[in-house]
């Protein structure tokens, strides 16, 4: 059997910022950082997966096409954010009912699951979520293709939204995983971050101590991912007592 290939496509890059939020945030990093954890997952996988570009560099829409093309992707996956008013996710194929219909329902159910919070923008009127347009990236790839909007960019919550690391790597997550659905791929079991630990033990506050001592006992259990998810939090909570205590220091 031929290994799955996909194309993961990080919109806009170089001169082309793509749409900007109001504290200054560009559409074309958020987007590279997604599509570079997208791809890094689906490599894990076991997926031939290429990115049209992993850093901050143009390419032209049709040069994005063509990259599927040559490598006869089973998918292509152009990853950006929205603006122009209006908040949450949506996702889009070429117009008429084609296997990328099928790929586009599999990531947007995926990434709905992890962002219950968000909005699901949905056109059902052809019997399923996705819209549809002549994007040239969808029109010119030969194979199935999706573009994905993560989030309005250009609104305050939309923007801090899209910065929030956790964020990222719960929607690059789930359309990894909708990725893998449609290409008939187990999604292997993730490895537990490493959760950089604070080395200064007699600075440790209560809420501290316990915190390191619930990742010392997950870090026990091993993998698996809802404790990935835990560890993620409870890293996230180690941060923010970090500051307090940093910032109770600096106060003295
Ligand atoms: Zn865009």
């Amino acid at each position: 059997m031929k290994t799955p290939t996909t194309v993961i496509d990080a919109g806009h890059g170089g001169h082309d910022s793509g749409a900007l939020g109001p504290g200054g945030s560009k559409e074309k990093d958020i987007a590279l950082n997604v599509s570079k954890r997208v791809h890094a997952i689906l490599i894990e996988a076991g997926v031939r997966s290429i990115l049209t570009r992993d850093s901050d560099v143009f390419l032209g829409l049709t040069e994005r096409a063509e990259i599927a093309n040559r490598a006869v992707a089973d998918l292509f996956v152009s990853i950006h954010c929205n603006a122009g008013g209006g908040t949450g996710f949506e996702v889009y194929t070429s117009r008429g009912e084609t296997t990328s219909d099928r790929a586009a329902t599999l990531v947007f159910e995926e990434f709905g699951s992890a962002n219950p919070g968000s909005i699901r923008r949905v056109d059902l009127t052809d019997g399923d979520v996705d819209k549809e347009a002549g994007y040239a990236v969808l029109v010119r790839t030969s194979g199935p293709a999706i573009l994905f909007e993560l989030e309005f960019i250009d609104t305050d919550a939309g923007e801090s939204l899209l910065n929030d690391a956790a964020f990222q790597e719960r929607s690059a997550t789930a359309i990894a995983a909708g990725v893998l659905r449609f290409l008939g791929v187990e999604l292997p079991v993730s490895p537990l971050p490493v959760i950089p630990r604070r080395n200064d033990m007699l600075r440790w506050t209560p809420a501290e101590k316990a915190i390191h001592a619930a990742l010392d006992a997950v870090e026990e259990v091993g993998a698996d991912p809802l404790l990935t998810e835990a560890v993620t939090l409870l890293s996230n909570a180690q941060n923010k007592v970090a500051d307090y205590v940093d910032a109770d220091l600096l106060s003295q």
